[in-house]
């Protein structure tokens, strides 16, 4: 029988990949997907220093089957860390002493807080910037060794133009993207002109509260940054675990479905809470009247599951949570089940942060619901004039934390 060349396929939906990425072989009777493998040390090879991998530090095929898996999804060559931080961490080990670095003045608190601690220790320049104003953030990028960009930010929502800052920095500046947020399903920086992209994978990616991990991802022909980076993570030792690499891939596979659903989910409650009258503003780029809605309308293939609203005070917020029966109050976000928190519990939280905005991390339940419970702990509270404005003096943020 004469062989035809089968006719080329065009190149496969991100449903598709995220299933069908990071497997092994197809050999009978092998496992279909890529199993845990327990491994400090791998046998070694005389004729060399030892095999390729050699030691547990220098990598793992679990760890790789995920790597393949997020670095398909971003378009990239992704590095798996063993938590969002120490991703993080790994870039700021680029820096040199001396070095400026552009950062937002909203984003996540833990990565604020490192980039601090390094510019007192370390003597960078950290010029803050409202990352949804390109402006600013291009004015501050002159000169600057790094630009970091959180979109949409965490806790506040703010949308950057990623595409135009991507296109004017490109090969100026060394950009950052923690796109932890939209999921490489609903933006790829790298595509737009960003050099490395940063996960924390212990949230949607993962995708069920149970995993710290972590990624980096370059652009596949950027193998100087990659090396960089991989020597960072072996030196320090901030390898992913084995058995959450796996829990993570796994949860990558069911990462669109889930999105999907907690989206549509976020879009109904997002509508709902803005006509409430005892929330003050509803931050959610799905809303034609958020601020990021047109940007984020061009520029990403969704609006997130993330939503904060602003209620009068610290008082308010803390009844809020407390009345609620179904959403799980709790830091962290991204995971199957709904949960949500005030931010400015935390003491490290930033101060451009309201004292009353709850983050809603919006899960998969069913809408009805998640709404049932959320309109009753609204409709619980007191109104702003019958609050004991004394009791908002007694809140005292808690020392550590929030994610
Ligand atoms: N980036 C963002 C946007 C986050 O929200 C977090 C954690 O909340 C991190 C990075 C750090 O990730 P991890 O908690 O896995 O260290």
């Amino acid at each position: 029988m004469t062989s035809q060349a089968l006719p080329p396929r065009p190149a496969l939906h991100p449903e598709t990949v995220a299933v069908t990425v990071g497997r092994p072989a197809r050999v009978v009777d092998a496992p279909l997907n890529t199993p845990v493998t327990f491994a400090a040390t791998y046998v070694g090879d005389h004729d060399t220093a030892s095999g390729s991998l050699g030691y547990g530090r220098n990598g793992n095929p679990t760890w790789q089957a995920l790597e393949d898996g997020i670095g398909a999804l971003e378009g990239g060559r992704a590095l798996t860390f063993s938590s969002g931080m120490a991703a993080a961490h790994a870039v700021l080990d680029l820096l040199e002493s001396g070095s400026t670095i552009v950062l937002p003045d909203n984003c996540y608190l833990g990565v604020a807080s490192a980039v601090d601690a390094r510019a007192a220790r370390d003597g960078w320049t950290v010029r803050k910037v409202d990352v949804a104003d390109t402006d600013a953030v291009l004015a501050a990028a002159a000169g600057a060794d790094l630009v970091w960009v959180e979109s949409p930010t965490n806790p506040t929502i703010d949308v950057a133009d990623l595409p135009a800052i991507g296109s004017a920095l490109a090969g100026r500046v060394r950009l950052v993207v923690d796109n932890t947020f939209a999921t490489p399903l609903l933006q790829q920086p790298l595509a737009t002109g960003a050099d490395i992209v940063l996960h924390a994978v212990t949230k949607f990616i993962a995708g069920h509260s149970d995993v710290l991990l972590g990624a980096l991802v370059v652009r596949e022909s950027d193998d100087e940054t990659y090396q960089l980076l991989d020597g960072v993570r072996r030196s320090r030792g901030a390898t992913p675990g084995t058995m959450e690499a796996y829990l993570a891939l796994r949860g990558l596979r069911t990462l669109p479905l889930r999105l999907e659903r907690a989206q549509a989910n976020a879009q109904v409650l997002a509508e709902r809470l803005a006509s409430h009258p005892a929330v003050l503003r509803v931050r959610f780029p799905g809303l034609p009247t958020d601020p990021g809605h047109v940007r984020a309308a061009a520029t990403m293939a969704g609006f997130g599951s993330l939503i904060s609203i602003d209620l009068a005070d610290a008082v308010t917020a803390d009844a809020f949570v407390d009345a609620a029966r179904l959403w799980v109050f709790a830091t962290s976000l991204g995971g199957v089940e709904s949960s949500f928190e005030r931010r400015r519990r935390w003491a490290g939280e930033l101060p451009t942060v309201p004292e009353g905005l709850v983050r809603l991390s919006v899960g998969i339940e069913h809408v009805e619901d998640l709404w049932a419970d959320l309109a009753e702990a609204l409709d619980s509270l007191p109104t702003t004039a019958q609050l004991n404005t004394a009791a908002v003096q007694t809140i005292r943020p808690v020392a550590a934390g929030g994610q």
